[in-house]
């Protein structure tokens, strides 16, 4: 018998593609090129099954889905108390790109800009170069392909991405990083950089959904303790400044960026990712929110729902 996901992803589509409320990130120019009604939609199982709706082969940049990834990979480097001496877990309840700190001197936690850049900074490596490029190949090996940097989003946020070079040289005042301020914020631009298809995302949220091991490879390429600390800030602070609304009304854990990505995992079932340019006041994908709202509800995929 035929499956009937790809006929109900390609519902969930197409249900949202009357709304046309919100607009597409302009700060980083580049992003306003974006074709505001692409709208795409994928899941992915740990048993590797994959399905895809709508423009899922529109490739656009991973931007802030990439912090729980790097996240990742600084407490496999660094062991999670060194990181937490850096970077909290408390929600700022601020605007991503907020320059705050608490009261001990460190950015709030790891999905905020501030907490990002730190985070990055931990990411070991020589030099800048090798840094990133220890995170592209993370980024790579739970997408299950060779990703790449959208070098045209790369050069366009490192020309105009002064408030992130303020947060460096400030994070370097206060000895959260201990290393060049402007090689890291090269680094995190090029982070953010990074393309990717909700196809790729849909996989990398697998992994994540899978403990750490590619549900394709079998590669066990995050510790399961680094996992459930990054989804556990993806909880509480994922979503910029509406995680509360989130948490309450789609209830999964998630991440969005502002080219208008947002992936979800529930652990041991399912990796989602949906994609629409458009976002909302928050930053979060206007449609991407929506289908994410129909699939929580259609599948009761709310985490605090009975089974
Ligand atoms: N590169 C973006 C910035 O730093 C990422 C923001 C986001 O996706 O939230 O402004």
């Amino acid at each position: 018998m035929q499956s009937p996901i790809p006929a109900y992803l390609a519902r969930v589509v197409s249900q949202v593609q009357a709304d046309v409320g919100g607009a597409v990130a302009d700060y980083i120019p580049e992003l306003a090129t974006a074709d505001p009604e692409h709208t795409a939609l994928a899941i992915a199982l740990p048993d590797g099954h994959r399905y895809l709706a709508g423009d899922a082969d529109v490739a656009f940049s991973i931007q802030s889905m990439s912090k729980p990834f790097t996240y990742g990979l600084a407490i496999t480097d660094n062991g999670l108390p060194a990181v937490l001496d850096k970077v909290g877990v408390e929600p700022s309840g601020e605007a991503f790109n907020e320059i705050s700190l608490d009261a001990s001197g460190r950015p709030r936690n790891p999905m905020i800009n501030a907490g990002a850049i730190a985070t990055h900074s931990l990411v070991h490596g020589a030099d800048s170069a090798q840094r990133f490029e220890r995170l592209r190949r993370l980024y790579s090996a739970c997408a299950g392909r060779d990703l790449s940097v959208d070098e045209r989003v790369y050069t366009s946020e490192a020309a105009t991405g002064h408030r992130n070079i303020a947060m460096g040289h400030l994070l370097r005042s206060v000895n959260i990083i201990d290393c060049d301020p402007v090689d890291i914020i090269d680094g995190y631009f090029r982070q953010c950089s990074v393309e990717v298809t909700v196809a790729d995302l849909a996989m990398m949220a697998a992994t994540l959904a899978n403990g750490g091991v590619q549900p394709l490879t079998g590669e066990a390429i995050l510790d399961r303790h680094a996992v459930r600390q990054m989804l556990s800030v993806m909880t509480t602070c994922g979503m910029y400044d509406a995680a509360g609304d989130w948490l309450s009304v789609v209830g999964i854990p998630a991440k969005s960026g502002v080219a208008g990505g947002i992936i979800g995992v529930l652990p041991g079932q399912i990796g989602i990712a949906a994609f629409s340019p458009r976002l909302d006041r928050h930053g979060n994908s206007v449609r991407g929110v929506a289908m994410f709202e129909r699939l929580s509800d259609d599948l009761g995929m709310h985490l605090m729902e009975l089974p």
